[in-house]
């Protein structure tokens, strides 16, 4: 059954469209199952109702024409049901209902099985056979799980359809919308465009083009500049290879002919595809094929006709780059954006980032974070290389993006784009003005940093000091660990911009979901391996050498501040201190005078927070990595898309945890912090100075946001409004009556602005809307 199960599925998969995808499934199923009809119906999201997509038994001509409400007929059941049906007599069953047009009365027996993919009700997988009997378990297994397998397919399928325009039936334009996580807050709408790594013929997507005599032209320049390379390559290596070695480079000479590669891809290129895609096409049959062949020698050469397909796509990819159009509203979307490709944008073109892989903490993450461009991270059912060119809204606030918005939802992201652009103007004037709230409440507000380029948005938006600075992006950037030297250089430069403001800095947090490319740590299990302090502490030159030129970059400014992460318990704290006093007691023996910074904890695992006493005694200040906090006390990965509705720093859980921290801080008299994504939240910072946090520390971005809500809210509503929050145990009511209450005092505006201006199933996008995760 495993076997059959897995060749339907690979098949299915390898469909080019829902429509081919259906009628796969329906005629292996059948075959599988030996039963005499097998037909999908999927639910219509306008209509909401089931209509008939694919047969094999029933009468053909009913596909699109049949349909049911789910209040209707044996499909309608098993849809609403959510549960397999099983009948020996179908028509006897009060429920049916006969559609003469698909000729169904001949088949007595009936086994329905519903499709779901993320909670969602997709359609029904029906079988029906003639005699009456009762379809046996072993049936009844195989089709619920043909049905488990399928519905992500299909929903894949129907993701790619939506992409090019297509409904289900194949006609109109639909909206459908993927979910990611944030990488950076905003909101953006714009057209897509579709970037690739340098050469890598994989991920090359398909698309149509209208000049095919352009096209062909630029194949043919590609294909002369690998030639004369082959040539070149051939001639340079007279004297190191044998002639008959040599041979391979007239091998690939004529594998470019017009008899073997180069025609072929023309020929392709004339059916209106571009040349990129042309040779993939065209290189990966013949891949294919070699790789299949017995024989040894042509087996190899499947590597050969890999490698001109490379060097051909590198003169095309160049030819392209040139060519590349930056709509004044650039979306880049890639399969895994990186930092080079930013940049080639140009100036005051790029309106947002999505990436299909990477999480909030990938490097490109960080640097659209210090560059204020939304990005979606981590939208791994996009189908990416089909949205080159369509029309793309990218909401970094809650980590989504929407193919083809209709014209509703797009006017509404458009006006929450320019209430942005009008409010991040209107706060400027409130740079100069101290955090402090109506009733004369001050809360110093911090950023968090990682790059040069954050310095001076935080500097441009009034920062107090740095709450965290990442040390591990400088890390991130090198393709070594950083000599003692360089990190001091980088550290001074940190420290000197903020100059007197306190700068705390982190040491190394890497593992879990921050890789060092030079340091690879592989682990089944890497958010609960070995990370941030562990590997620090496993690696004491490591920790030394940084803490050194902390130290050392200090001199002379004493406003450094060092942060330990991911402290578990007491011990590690002991012995984190232990290096950092050595450290100290070197450099000073060095002749550096520095005094001895403060040294903070950083509550971010669950144990910490029930030791916060033990902890906060042994240090100077506590800081909360509310991120991190989140993910372990709720056990969800703060990177997953597919549980990142379950991920929420409201949960009652949550908050209760934050708030033991600051009182069992203050009660040892040290003060608190908080540097995640929370605290750049206006409404969640609301609570969090009801709860005593004395400095907020965030992004950039939201800084002025945050300052502005706090200054409208007096610290004794801010007090009632968390007192009426941690009365409720459930989030979502939780989040409805912040939101509420927030808007009652009329600061509605800078509440989470994509869920004050959105509603998702609101007029926009509707409960049509297909969601894919
Ligand atoms: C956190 O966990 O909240 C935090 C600030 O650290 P990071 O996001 O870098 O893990
Ligand atoms: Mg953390």
């Amino acid at each position: 059954m495993l076997g059959t199960l897995r060749k339907i599925v690979q098949e299915v998969n390898a469909a080019k469209d829902l429509k081919a995808a259906l009628s796969i499934i329906v005629q292996r199923v059948r075959e599988a199952m030996g039963s005499h009809v097998c037909s999908v119906y999927l639910l219509d999201p306008e209509t909401e109702r089931f209509v008939l997509m694919a047969t094999e038994g029933l009468n053909k001509r009913s596909i699109g024409k049949v349909s049911m409400a789910p209040n209707e007929g044996l499909v309608g059941l098993v849809g609403t049901r959510e549960e397999p049906l099983n009948l020996e007599d179908a028509a006897s069953h009060p429920r049916f209902r006969y559609f003469a047009e698909t000729g169904e009365e001949r088949y007595a027996s009936f086994l329905g099985a519903p499709i779901i993919h993320h909670r969602r009700v997709m359609g029904v997988l029906v079988v029906q056979q003639k005699e009456r009997r009762q379809f046996d378990e072993g049936e009844e297994a195989f089709l619920v799980t043909m049905s488990a397998q399928l519905a992500g397919v299909i929903a894949h399928a129907e993701a790619t359809g939506s992409i090019r325009g297509l409904g289900r039936q194949g006609k109109g334009i639909q909206e459908a919308r993927f979910i990611g996580v944030p990488g950076a807050p905003g909101a953006a709408v714009g057209t897509a465009l579709v970037v690739l790594p340098p050469a890598d013929l994989e991920v090359v997507p398909d698309k149509t083009i209208d000049n095919v005599e352009a096209e062909l032209a630029l194949f043919e320049q590609a294909l002369e500049a690998v030639r004369a390379d082959m040539r070149a390559l051939s001639d340079r290596l007279v004297n190191q290879m044998r002639r008959e070695e040599r041979a391979l480079f007239d091998v690939y000479l004529m594998m470019l002919d017009d008899s073997a590669l180069g025609g072929e891809v023309r020929k392709v290129i004339r059916t209106g595809q571009w040349a990129q895609g042309a040779l993939r096409q065209v290189v990966n049959d013949h891949v294919k094929r070699f790789e299949l062949m017995d024989d040894a020698y042509l087996s190899e050469r499947a590597s050969d006709v890999k490698d001109l397909g490379r060097r051909l796509l590198a003169y095309l990819q160049q030819a392209h780059q040139q060519t590349l159009v930056y709509h004044d509203n650039t979306i880049l979307v890639s399969e895994e954006l990186s930092p080079s490709m930013l940049a080639e944008v140009p100036e005051g073109k790029l309106a947002g980032l999505v990436s299909v892989l990477g999480s909030g903490n990938s490097h490109v993450a960080i640097l659209a974070r210090a560059m204020g461009v939304p990005t979606v991270m981590g939208v791994v059912d996009l189908p990416y290389s089909k949205v080159d060119g369509i029309q793309l809204i990218v909401d970094g606030y809650r980590g989504e993006i929407i193919t083809n918005p209709g014209d509703v939802l797009r006017e509404q992201y458009c006006a929450l784009v320019e209430q942005e652009r009008q409010l991040s103007q209107g706060l400027d004037v409130q740079r100069g003005l101290p955090c402090e709230t109506p009733d004369g409440h001050r809360v110093p507000l911090w950023v968090n940093t990682g790059l040069l380029a954050d310095v001076v948005r935080a500097q441009e938006r009034g920062a107090e000091g740095v709450g965290l600075y990442r040390t591990e992006v400088p890390f991130m950037v090198k393709d070594r660990f950083p000599s003692e030297k360089e990190q001091l250089a980088i550290y001074r430069e940190q420290l000197q911009a903020f100059h007197p403001l306190p700068v705390t800095m982190r040491t190394l947090d890497v593992g879990g979901d921050k890789p060092l490319s030079y340091f690879p740590i592989k682990e089944a299990n890497p958010f609960l391996g070995w990370r941030g302090i562990r590997v620090t502490l496993d690696h004491p030159e490591i920790f030394l050498v940084q803490t050194r030129a902390m130290l050392k970059a200090s001199e002379g400014l004493n406003n450094l501040r060092i942060l330990l992460p991911m402290i578990s318990g007491t011990h590690e704290v002991d012995e984190a201190l232990h290096l950092i006093h050595r450290a100290w007691g070197e450099v000073r023996d060095e002749g550096t005078d520095v005094e001895m910074p403060p040294v903070g904890v950083m509550v971010e695992i669950p144990a910490a927070v029930y030791q916060i006493r033990e902890l906060a005694r042994q240090v100077d200040f506590i800081s909360v990595g509310s991120n991190d906090l989140t993910q372990y006390l709720l056990a969800v990965d703060r990177n997953n898309p597919r549980v990142s509705d379950l991920y929420d720093y409201l949960h009652p859980a949550v908050l209760e945890a934050l708030q033991r921290v600051v009182t069992g801080a203050h009660a040892e008299g040290r003060p608190v912090s908080i540097c995640g994504e929370m605290a750049g939240d206006p409404a969640a910072a609301v609570l969090l100075m009801a709860m005593g946090y004395d400095s907020l520390s965030m992004n950039a971005t939201n800084l002025p946001k945050v300052k502005w809500m706090l200054r409208q809210v007096p610290l004794s509503t801010a007090r009632e409004l968390l007192a009426r929050v941690r009365s409720i145990d459930n989030p979502q009511v939780i989040h409805s009556v912040l939101q509420l209450s927030l808007s009652k005092l009329g600061l509605t505006r800078m509440i989470n602005p994509a869920a004050a201006a959105i509603q998702p199933d609101g007029p926009g996008p509707g409960p049509g809307l297909g969601v894919h995760r």
